[in-house]
């Protein structure tokens, strides 16, 4: 696939292969851009943002809306795409699908909703009552998308969406991972907008990345990835506003009045979803030692029921990691936490980009598996006695995503809720949900900013404040 530009596809002379984690076969190659790509896809973002402002608040909605009904078309064939570049079972990466239609739809309605107010200017004693003052929700300018492997439509479109919805021009950096689905959305959105409203390039981070990062032709970068990029990031943005949507360690916090079955299926489907591969993945399962050995055998008899197999076979649960050093990386993570005293429970074996969905029970927050974000099919229990402790344990990390807590008790709810230190507290829910209108984004290390299409439309937006003195 090419990338775009300023409406054109673009080649290169030096191409990167996409090769399918499934069964290491190329599936396409993308050019590789370098710094003068970014800079003339920053230039075509820029030149287009006329034509973007010109249009009426009615008419984006209009094309937004225009493009949602092409990706949902598209969609079957976007997420055979997903499952061939990543490896994400057809299952789940349909539903990545259905959800990007309705993120595009949220962004499609919030376009016809952007208010600015009126501001008592003549609450001060210098001016009267014929001075008055209202604000005005202006475009930031040329929006920078930069984006992980594990969600690539989805994620993208929480950047694209809302920055067209609110008048910005966008620059697109996927993953070099799995480009290809993000390609191709690109060029159904710039099927309905005008030339340079929608660019992107595909190159490395550090190169095509970092010349977006560090552009003055850019005036925000809403990035989701790794800590260390986001880091990486904010220390060479200069003044530009930022989101950072980074991993996360999420805890489920199993309590001693729990009702022990619905924990179990929110654990196995929120440790296990994409091979673990998701920011908002169950990371640590934290159980009260009075229920903790009656749901970890039902726990190990429901994971141990998930089919593992070709990921473009709809019965399939558990398909490759995205490359093979990332299973390398899950396989040490684990073999050194037993070697410190976890007990295998379950799975425990890797064969190429395959890793068995695996249970560790005796695990401390000492072990690399839990200080660090894993990003594998791992749920690895700590054992805890009283909410005292769950609390203390759930906020022993460096990240504060989301947070699950099931118990029967609105009292222990709600001491959750308030001293859980995470952007979301889900009682009697996995962390893993989230749906595209809520306000999304971590505390601590895993990122600032919010996203959820209202959310990143203001944070997409600045304010101009209009005044007249008509005395
Ligand atoms: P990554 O940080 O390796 O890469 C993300 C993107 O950043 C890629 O497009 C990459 O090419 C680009 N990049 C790399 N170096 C760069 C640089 N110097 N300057 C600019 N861009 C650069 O992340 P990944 O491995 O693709 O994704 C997994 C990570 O993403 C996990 O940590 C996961 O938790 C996180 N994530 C977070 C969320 C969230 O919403 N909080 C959602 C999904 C994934």
């Amino acid at each position: 696939m090419k990338f775009l530009i300023n409406g054109e596809l673009i080649d290169k002379s030096d191409h990167f292969d996409v090769i399918n984690p499934y069964n290491g076969e190329l599936v396409d190659t993308v050019p590789i851009g370098y710094r003068s790509d970014a800079d003339d896809a920053i230039e075509s973002a820029n030149n287009a943002r006329r034509a973007l402002n010109d249009l009426s608040a009615k008419e984006v909605s209009i094309k937004l809306f225009d493009a949602c009904e092409e990706l949902e078309r598209e969609s079957e064939d976007i997420a055979k795409l997903i499952v061939a570049e990543a490896g994400k079972p057809y299952k789940q990466a349909i539903v990545e699908l259905q959800r990007s239609v309705e993120t595009l739809q949220f962004a499609a309605e919030e376009a016809k909703r952007i208010y600015g107010e009126s501001v008592p200017i003549d609450a001060t004693g210098s001016v009267d009552a014929r001075f008055f003052a209202f604000t005005k929700k202006v475009p930031l300018g040329v929006v920078g998308a930069i984006t992980p492997f594990n969600y690539p439509v989805n994620l993208a479109l929480h950047k694209i969406a809302p920055a067209i919805a609110a008048k910005n021009t966008v620059v697109m950096k996927p993953s070099m991972e799995a480009p290809l689905a993000a390609l191709r959305l690109a060029e159904i959105i710039n099927n309905h907008f005008p030339d340079g409203v929608i660019n992107s390039v595909t190159g490395y981070g550090s190169e095509v990345g970092d010349a977006m990062v560090v552009s003055t032709g850019i005036n925000k970068i809403s990035f989701t990835g790794s800590v260390a990029t986001g880091l990486f990031i904010s220390s060479r943005s200069g003044m530009k506003k930022l989101t950072l949507e980074l991993g996360g360690n999420d805890p489920l916090v199993v309590l001693e009045d729990a009702d022990v079955e619905k924990a179990v299926s929110a654990a196995t489907s929120g440790a296990f979803l994409f091979s673990g591969q998701v920011c908002i993945g169950v990371k640590r399962i934290i159980l009260d030692n009075k229920i903790a050995d009656e749901f970890i055998d039902l726990f190990a008899k429901e994971a141990s029921k998930l089919k593992m197999g070709n990921p473009m076979d709809e019965s399939t649960d558990i398909g490759p990691v995205i490359n093979e050093s990332a299973a390398i990386h899950i396989e040490t993570a684990v073999n050194s936490a037993i070697e410190d005293g976890a007990e295998l429970i379950l799975g425990g074996n890797r064969k190429d980009c395959f890793y068995e969905p695996t249970i560790l029970d005796n695990v401390n927050m000492t072990m690399d598996l839990v200080a660090n974000e894993t990003f594998g099919p791992v749920a690895p229990i700590i054992r805890v006695d009283g909410l005292d402790e769950a609390i203390k344990v759930a906020n022993d990390t460096q990240y504060g995503l989301q947070a699950g807590v099931f118990t029967e008790s609105i009292r222990s709810a709600l001491r959750c809720a308030n001293e859980i230190d995470a952007g979301s507290v889900l009682i009697n829910k996995e962390s893993t949900f989230r749906t595209d209108a809520m306000p999304f984004g971590g505390f601590k290390s895993s990122g600032m900013g919010k996203e959820g299409i209202k959310y990143a439309v203001e944070d997409m937006c600045k304010t101009k404040l209009i005044a007249f003195n008509c005395k």
